[in-house]
């Protein structure tokens, strides 16, 4: 689903992406963990195109998105993005936020597209909310209506950029749920940034630890939480864990 070969970043003389090679399958869950600066946002923000690579092949459902021809528009049909503060439209209703990406983009009908994204409302617990303001709602309210918004779009892969870091704590637990209820969905392919290790252990297949722009482990959960490779590694998780 999604494959970084030799993959090299820069932001102007900055070297952030240094010979990335990931590949991701179909129905994956993955967690992107490491220091800040680490180029975490980067790497995650590549994969949608949000940021340009110089070198390598990425390709993502097929395109390659180094590759001039690719239209940009088609991947980002099929791979949604959560960021950390939320990116609702402020002056538009709960629901129409929802609704209006699929209005524009898949020319869905007005009354299935309604009918979709109050199914997904409810999902994420939110029904009652439908007509509410993004100023009503609160931090973590904003988060779970902003992954119904990117689910409205029914993706491939969901890619989720420190989703929680921006949230009270009592806020975490409801939005972690809405993303491990997703994950469990054995078609979805997510790529998420985060720091909350427990949800990693719970509902990772694999966990990657990225330090100065180059991937430095990728190993399954149980291992990367039992047993790292790499140094690095290991003095990160005894600081976060
Ligand atoms: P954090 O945990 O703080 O979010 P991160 O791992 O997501 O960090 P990135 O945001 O990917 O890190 O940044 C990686 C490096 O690239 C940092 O050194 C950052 O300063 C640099 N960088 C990021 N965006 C730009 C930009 N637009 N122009 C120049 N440098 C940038
Ligand atoms: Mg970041």
């Amino acid at each position: 689903m999604i494959e970084f070969k030799n993959v090299e970043k820069y932001y102007g003389d900055f070297h952030a992406l240094k010979n990335v090679n990931l590949s991701i399958d179909a129905g994956e869950t993955v967690v992107l963990i490491g220091p800040s600066g680490s180029g975490k946002s980067t790497l995650i923000r590549t994969i949608n195109g949000l940021e340009e690579i110089q070198e390598g092949q990425l390709i993502v459902n097929g395109y390659d998105l180094h590759d001039p021809k690719t239209d940009i528009n088609r991947i980002r049909k099929n791979v949604g993005m959560v960021f950390q503060h939320f990116n609702l439209y402020n002056n538009k209703s709960t629901l129409e936020n929802i609704m209006l990406a699929p209005r524009l983009v898949l020319k869905r009908d007005e009354a299935e597209n309604k009918k979709v994204a109050m199914e997904l409302l409810d999902k994420v617990g939110l029904a009652d909310k439908a007509d509410s303001m993004p100023s009503a709602l609160s931090g973590g309210q904003k988060q779970r209506v902003a992954i119904a918004r990117s689910l409205a779009m029914k993706p491939k892969a969901l890619l989720f950029d420190e989703p929680t870091s921006a949230l009270d704590p009592e806020m975490i637990g409801d939005v972690l749920d809405v993303m491990k209820d997703i994950a469990s969905d054995s078609d979805m392919t997510m790529l998420v940034v985060t720091h909350e290790m427990n949800f990693a252990k719970q509902v990772a297949d694999r966990v990657i630890f990225m330090d100065a722009g180059e991937i430095l482990e990728d190993s399954t959960t149980e291992k990367f939480f039992t047993n790292p490779d790499d140094p690095r590694a290991k003095q990160f998780l005894s600081q976060v864990e």
